[in-house]
């Protein structure tokens, strides 16, 4: 996620939050969010590929969220789920029909698809995710006092990214 606060933790602690929406921060929100995330390789083009067949063991977290903020969480990662399955396939299209694989159009276009990859996570970054990777669990705040909490009550540290 682009321009957010990381904490990372061991994939096999259990995170404790504070007790605030992650979402709009209101105390003691009465609800949670789960989301699932698989693992992600830093490889960007397979990451390009997972958005069609996600790999590996998926890790499910579960964070304190009002009931509507969870809801509109979710929804926004459905919409840009589709939407980056929408951006692979109009380049395979184009690809095929247009350029008709030839070389330097298609490496090109694959430049064009990371780039637009790249700019939908910064145009819309939630207020909070999560990147699976290996060994350790990313959680990502968009602001930095909950991302400060977070690292402090799991004795982690805050990373910007
Ligand atoms: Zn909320």
């Amino acid at each position: 996620m682009a321009m957010s606060h990381d904490v990372e933790l061991p994939r096999d602690r259990a995170p404790v939050f504070p007790d605030r929406c992650v979402i709009c921060h209101r105390d003691r929100p009465r609800g949670s969010v789960s989301i699932r995330e698989s693992e992600k390789s830093g490889w960007v083009l397979l990451h390009l590929l997972t958005v069609f067949a996600p790999r590996g063991k998926k890790e499910t977290i579960t964070a304190p969220a009002c009931e509507p903020c969870g809801r509109s969480l979710k929804r926004w990662r459905l919409v840009r789920h589709i939407f980056e399955g929408a951006v692979v396939v109009a380049a395979l299209l184009i690809g095929r029909m247009v350029l008709e694989w030839n070389y330097w159009a298609s490496l090109g276009l694959v430049v064009g698809v990371v780039i637009a990859m790249a700019l939908i996570e910064v145009l819309w970054a939630p207020p909070f995710g999560a990147t699976v990777s290996g060994d350790s669990v990313s959680y990502e705040f968009a602001r930095e006092d909950l991302a400060k909490l977070f690292a402090d009550l799991n004795e982690a540290e805050v990373a910007v990214d």
